[in-house]
């Protein structure tokens, strides 16, 4: 007899940021002014959502869940700076989105900053080749570190 069918998890956070029109450049131009919240939302693929919660808290909420929401194969799979859950949760708190960054890196600490690899998307939204390098479109990018990296998250400094 063929097994039932459940529901498979994937946990994503989303750092809330609110925005709002700059004032006017002196050439006419206007850019967004973006800032955290500090609250984030937590949704499983399956349909569970956390609600807005405090973001210095995703951290662990996200370990809470994982006993109910066990991750998809792989999930918990190695990085070479750690699990990749949590190295994905401090990319996040971070204000990185991890499913833009390819967790193998190259990802560095630098100061007070965070280096690494940005996948670029294009106007669907979409990861895409780039036909030069025949792999993942991507630009580096580097981002204020605002949460150290926890034990279990080595990320080596560049100098
Ligand atoms: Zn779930």
């Amino acid at each position: 007899m063929p097994q039932p069918w459940t529901p498979d998890h994937e946990l994503h956070a989303f750092a809330r940021t609110e925005s709002r029109p700059g004032p006017p450049e002196e050439d006419g131009g206007q850019w967004m002014e973006r800032r955290q919240t500090g609250q984030a939302l937590i949704v499983c693929e399956c349909g569970y959502t956390s609600g807005l919660i405090d973001r210095a808290t995703v951290r662990e909420t996200m370990a809470e869940l994982a006993a109910e929401h066990p991750p998809a194969l792989g999930a918990d799979s190695e990085t070479p700076y750690g699990p990749r859950a949590a190295v994905a949760a401090w990319l996040l708190v971070n204000g990185v989105n991890p499913d833009d960054v390819p967790l193998e890196g190259p990802i560095s600490v630098d100061g007070q900053h965070i280096r690494y690899a940005a996948l670029l998307r294009n106007e669907a939204g979409r990861h895409y080749r780039d036909e030069r390098t025949g792999r993942s479109a991507r630009e580096e990018r580097v981002t204020p570190l605002t949460v150290e990296p926890p034990a279990n998250v080595q990320v080596k400094a560049t100098r």
